[in-house]
């Protein structure tokens, strides 16, 4: 089911201070979420992405705007009318419920037509248990399982209706360090066996990358940036795109661009073609530095961590925002750490040069 997202906003009245102004949690948003396809709504907390689930859902009204299941005008729609199936953060299992009864409520709660046969009720609920792999656990209640088994039967409880969008508000977590990747790599499994579109909402960018077709980044309600992982990733829309996305961080800088050049402290670092001179902020990956004896890049070195494949090489540079810049090399070259100071070369692909004021990306080619 294609979802569409038209120019969706939610304002919340302002309560108590007279003067305050409406909170607008969701502003102008929109999006296309492909047939199939998982999509991760990423950002910091306060973004607006529970806000935007819960008017996918229902749960919320919009303010403006309209939402689409493949071309039905869903918006006035109430939830249960929808076919959407909604795991939130805290599980929220019934805990006088086995788990066996937990997964049927949903269906036990269909009226009329809908409601299937005892026979057929029991069939969709063991054939849901055995896709999250908890058919073992049917009789316990909830508080005899751990963490991640009552995730499972929260998502087996949002499947069983066989919904036609499936929505998940951080489901990992409340979930240990372990479990959550394991739990990760199963939802993918169990949303590419089912081919259900899904909304996965997150600010862990790690876990948004990792599980998801496309990614939707946002902040302070509006949509920065959407696209493949790897893609936004490459060429992030903003500074706030490329500080948001990799482990470890962007290292940003501040620089300039004269006469075709990027200027960092002064001295020249790379090429950036046709850019008109003025000030800007230069990102640069980690992995975009070169190790290059005489490097236009001279910084103080701080340290250098071993990690196995990798090198991390920590330094200090006055024109860099953050307290250390972090470059990793590959562990074959020799870096010499008695040295106190280490000079770069950039990868121009691994270089980006954001507008000083607006934080946009400036296109450039390097030659
Ligand atoms: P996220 O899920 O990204 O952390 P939310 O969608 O929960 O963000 O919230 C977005 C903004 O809307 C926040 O500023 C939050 O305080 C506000 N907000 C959310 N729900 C309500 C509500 N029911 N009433 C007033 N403000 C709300
Ligand atoms: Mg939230």
């Amino acid at each position: 089911m294609k979802i569409i997202l038209q120019n969706l906003t939610k304002r919340f009245p302002a309560r108590g201070k007279k003067n305050q102004g409406d909170v607008i949690a969701v502003d102008n948003f929109s999006c296309e979420i492909p047939d199939g396809e998982l999509i991760a709504l990423l950002g910091p907390s306060g973004c607006g992405k529970s806000t935007t689930l819960n008017m996918i859902c229902g749960l919320e009204a919009p303010t403006e705007g309209q939402i689409f299941f493949g071309g039905e005008d869903v918006t006035l729609l109430p939830p249960e009318l929808r076919g959407v199936g909604m795991v939130f953060q805290n599980y929220a299992l019934y805990p006088h419920l086995t788990v066996l009864q937990n997964i049927r409520f949903p269906l036990e709660n269909l009226k009329g037509k809908d409601r299937p046969s005892k026979e057929e009720m029991n069939r969709r609920v063991m054939e849901t248990a055995k896709l999250v792999q908890i058919e073992d656990l049917m009789d316990r209640k909830p508080r005899e399982l751990s963490g991640g088994q009552q995730q499972r039967v929260a998502i087996a409880r949002a499947l069983v209706k066989m919904p036609r969008v499936l929505l998940l508000d951080e489901p990992l977590s409340n979930l240990d360090a372990r479990l959550r990747l394991q739990t990760r790599e199963e939802i993918r499994k169990i949303q590419k066996k089912t081919g259900i579109t899904t909304v996965f909402v997150t600010h862990d960018q790690d876990e948004a990358m990792s599980i998801s077709d496309r990614i939707a980044v946002m902040r302070q309600g509006v949509l920065m940036q959407s696209g493949k992982p790897q893609d936004v990733y490459d060429q992030p829309a903003n500074l706030f795109v490329a500080r948001f996305l990799g482990t470890p961080p962007i290292n940003v800088f501040e620089g300039e661009v004269k006469g075709g050049r990027l200027l960092i402290g002064g001295e020249a670092v790379l090429s950036v073609g046709s850019v008109p001179d003025q000030p800007v902020w230069a990102g640069i990956r980690p992995e975009g530095f070169i190790l290059q004896e005489g490097g236009p890049l001279r910084c103080e070195l701080s340290r250098v961590e071993v990690m196995g494949r990798d090198v991390s090489i920590l330094s200090a540079h006055k024109s860099c925002t953050g307290q250390t810049m972090r470059a990793i090399i590959s562990a074959d070259q020799p870096v010499d750490a008695g040295s106190g100071t280490v000079c770069f070369a950039l990868k121009p692909h691994k270089t980006f040069l954001f507008h000083r004021e607006t934080g946009a990306r400036i296109p450039f080619n390097a030659r």
